[in-house]
């Protein structure tokens, strides 16, 4: 299972797709991206092989952001429904997750009782309390940040709000995830394998760090909203 997201120039599609080709060796039931423009937020997803997904995905339709998954079944069997990207139910909000969150029945329990759940993932309650937790602070930042908070569990997360085309929203704790760097783009992904041919400049992220990946800068946070600076380094791998 793994994660890929891409913010920058360029077809999307195309660049998610070549990554999840390169996660393909972690394993996986089922695959998906989600992609946007300024005709909304466009959502592929499949069981089976990324070559279905490939022959799934609308060639006409172009992105410059979008997020991709991988999925390996925890909660809820493998299926279209419940592969990700996942969706609030207001369509506001959408996210790749890689991990298991440990109290998502506390959190259903004590936020979602009103929410009719689409999927059986635990996935789902996460971009659910995002959505809740926005109708309170009407800010996406702090509705990521406090959902954030809540999670018990590990995750390796990716996010996009359909109404900002500047920012992918980042977090991990205890699954794998670091960011690319690129000259006008930026990425994320599982391992570095996933992004080999765009970019050998890696930042890396630490567990419970919120991380704002825009087209031209790569805001990293403390899950309480200080700034931390972090120096990339140079990948030498061989592809
Ligand atoms: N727990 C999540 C699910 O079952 C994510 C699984 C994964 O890491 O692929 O959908």
């Amino acid at each position: 299972c793994g994660i890929v997201g891409y913010i920058g120039q360029n077809d999307t599609k195309e660049v998610l797709l070549n990554g999840l080709e390169k996660l393909e060796y972690r394993g996986y039931d089922s695959a998906g991206i989600a992609i946007l423009n300024d005709e909304g937020v466009n959502l592929t997803k499949v069981k089976g092989r990324i070559a279905a997904l490939r022959e799934s995905v609308d060639s006409s339709v172009y992105a410059t952001m979008g997020i991709g998954h991988t999925r390996w079944a925890t909660h809820g069997v493998p299926s279209i429904i419940n592969a990700h990207p996942h969706q609030s139910v207001t369509g506001r909000f959408t996210l790749v997750h890689n991990g298991v969150i440990e109290n998502y029945n506390d959190l259903k329990k004590e936020y979602l009782r009103d929410v009719n759940l689409v999927s059986d993932t635990d996935t789902e309650i996460i971009i659910q309390l995002i959505d809740q937790l926005y109708q309170k602070h009407q800010d996406t930042l702090e509705a990521f940040r406090e959902t954030m908070s809540l999670l018990k569990g590990s995750y390796a997360i990716a996010m996009i709000d359909a109404e900002d085309h500047e920012t992918l929203y980042v977090s991990k704790n205890k699954s794998p995830l670091l960011v690319g760097l690129g000259d006008g783009f930026n990425l994320v992904a599982s391992d570095a394998m996933a992004t080999l041919k765009e970019t050998d400049q890696y930042l890396e992220i630490f567990d419970k760090e919120i991380v704002l990946v825009n087209r031209n800068f790569v805001e990293v946070q403390t899950l309480e909203g200080t700034v931390v600076e972090r120096k990339p380094y140079t990948a030498e791998i061989d592809a």
